[in-house]
């Protein structure tokens, strides 16, 4: 399915797009809504801006950016090479949730990629980002605008909560919910990064077989940015597999949990096993009626329960579709994975 946003653009966010672009220009930082989560963006070209990035989040300087475009062809202003499945895939996702690790171009200063010789580049499909990258006449780059390790930002009040009044906030809606899935072309067969709004079976589709960087991986990580801790909330979290195991668990813990604040998450419905549970005297909620909406309630449920629970309990979905991105982030979001 392909979805396209209404660019209708209202007075007061043309305000804020334009003073965003402003402070672009001038070498500051903006937090903008794109449709996978909210962005901490610099001018990719000026090497004192995207420094700012890293300090404002406290990011390890060899975790790379992703840059923003807002025209297809500006891919060529990044890398150097555009290979013909990275052309597929471009006319096929973008604009749209998938970043291409592509050659990259000796324009793009080295802080950007953590001095790797790839670029990490899409075209977001959300018109207030569009309309920001337009303004600014530059390619953005962008992470999640969050404390690094810390969960993704996905709405205003999130950043606000990290950043206080030190970064500008355009406001606007996130749609999907987790961040892009990044692919590296550089290599063959092409490899999955990190798993995101884009799947798997999507993008087989189009240029054939891809692999999925497993979990043990990650110390050698190709994507330096994966073996660093993630989502971290302020509560313990805990990720089963099925609702039985996660009433056994509650049963075996209950004297642990005594003087603990609990919160169940179950997927879809509460059913017979969260009534259960609640007569144990937890609290429940439902993380989500489909995977979409699980997706896109995912970083805000461990932002702001986060605040209030010393304990989160996920009944995890199966991994496929935006299922497989979904469980990518509660694996790295828990202390411990039951299966
Ligand atoms: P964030 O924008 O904070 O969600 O993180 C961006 C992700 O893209 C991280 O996992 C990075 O490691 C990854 N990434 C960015 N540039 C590259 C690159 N040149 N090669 C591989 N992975 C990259
Ligand atoms: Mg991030």
């Amino acid at each position: 399915m392909r979805f396209y946003e209404n660019p209708y653009i209202s007075p007061k966010e043309e305000e804020q797009i334009k003073k965003g672009a402003e402070i672009i220009r001038n070498g500051g930082v903006v937090a903008f809504p794109t449709e996978t989560v909210y962005g901490l963006g610099a001018n990719a070209f000026d090497e004192n801006a995207v420094k700012k990035i890293f300090e404002l989040k406290g990011r390890p300087q060899d975790n790379p950016l992703i840059i923003h475009i807002a025209k297809k062809e500006d891919v060529f202003l990044v890398a150097r090479e555009v290979p013909k499945n990275a052309e597929i895939l471009i006319e096929k996702f973008w604009p749209g949730p998938l970043t291409l690790v592509l050659p990259k171009n000796p324009s793009v200063p080295d802080i950007v990629t953590a001095n790797l010789d790839t670029v990490a580049v899409r075209m977001p499909n959300h018109k207030i980002a569009l309309k920001l990258i337009e303004l600014s006449g530059v390619p953005i780059s962008a992470p999640s605008a969050n404390i690094s390790g810390k969960p993704s930002a996905t709405k205003p009040e999130h950043v606000k909560k990290y950043f206080g009044d030190k970064v500008f906030i355009i406001e606007g809606e996130v749609k999907i919910g987790i961040e892009s899935t990044v692919i590296d072309l550089t290599v063959s067969p092409p490899i999955i990064l990190r798993p995101g709004g884009i799947s798997k079976e999507m993008i087989e589709k189009e240029v054939g077989g891809v692999d999925v960087l497993a979990h043990s991986d990650v110390k050698v990580a190709k994507s330096p940015g994966v073996k660093y801790k993630h989502y971290a909330p302020d509560s313990d979290v805990y990720l089963f597999m099925n609702r039985k195991d996660i009433l056994r668990f509650l049963e075996s813990e209950r004297s642990n949990f005594s003087d603990k604040k609990v919160l169940v998450a179950l997927f879809k419905y509460v059913g017979e096993e969260g009534e259960k549970i609640k007569l144990m005297g937890f609290d429940i909620v439902v993380s989500g009626r489909t995977l979409e909406d699980f997706a896109k309630n995912l970083f805000n449920l461990l932002i702001v329960a986060g605040e209030k629970y010393d304990v989160i309990i996920f009944e995890g979905v199966e991994e496929r579709g935006i299922g497989l991105g979904i469980m990518n982030r509660l694996k790295k979001a828990s202390k411990k994975v039951f299966y």
